[in-house]
């Protein structure tokens, strides 16, 4: 094998395996959005590139007018397009996997998750958070304020919270892994 072949076989590895990855990534984020049905949609749609309207629910095994309403939405974001597909004589109203839509989809809402990660972040580094000692539930300054720093459940004193440093450290983890999933998407072509 050549040098570059090699280079070459490489890369469709690795990006095989990134494809997974990111639709595995894609299928997670749409059924937090569109429910579990839409998982083996999803599903479907990756492995056999495009769905019928007339054999949806047998194909899927979600009920037709469920899985329109989740092709509606896909639709929507331009993740499927409509197309028609003649098989046997007949035409079936078909819905075609449009990828590079998917991943700009993906990039959207994981661009999303960060900028909420970075909000969370710099509300924790700029506030005092209180603790209770006894059940552990966390308030913040105001709502401490308010309650003459006792617990509203069990009127135990509340301290200041001391694991606000690590709790900083996870977000900054959460917020580059994000980061990293952002770049590896935008990076991916179809
Ligand atoms: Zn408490």
């Amino acid at each position: 094998m050549t040098r570059s072949a090699e280079r070459e076989s490489y890369m469709i590895g690795s990006s095989d395996l990134d494809e997974n990855d990111l639709l595995k990534i894609a299928k997670t984020i749409i059924a937090r959005i569109y429910g579990k049905s839409s998982n083996d949609l999803l599903s479907y749609l990756i492995e056999n590139g495009y769905i019928a309207e007339e054999t949806l629910s047998q194909d899927t095994g979600i009920k037709s007018n469920e899985g329109r309403k989740i092709l509606q939405y896909l639709s929507d974001e331009a993740i499927v397009v409509p197309d028609k597909v003649r098989i046997d004589g007949s035409v079936l109203h078909v819905w075609r996997l449009n990828k590079s839509a998917l991943l700009a989809f993906v990039a959207k809402k994981l661009k999303k998750t960060k900028e909420k990660l970075e909000l969370r972040m710099k509300y924790e580094a700029e506030n005092t958070v209180y603790e209770c000692p006894q059940c552990k539930r966390t308030y913040t300054l105001e709502v401490a304020f308010v309650n003459d720093f006792h617990c509203q459940y069990d009127g135990s004193l509340l301290i200041e919270e001391t694991n606000k440093d690590i709790r900083i450290k996870t977000l900054k983890e959460a917020i580059e892994r994000v980061e990293y999933l952002v770049k590896r998407v935008e990076q991916t072509r179809y």
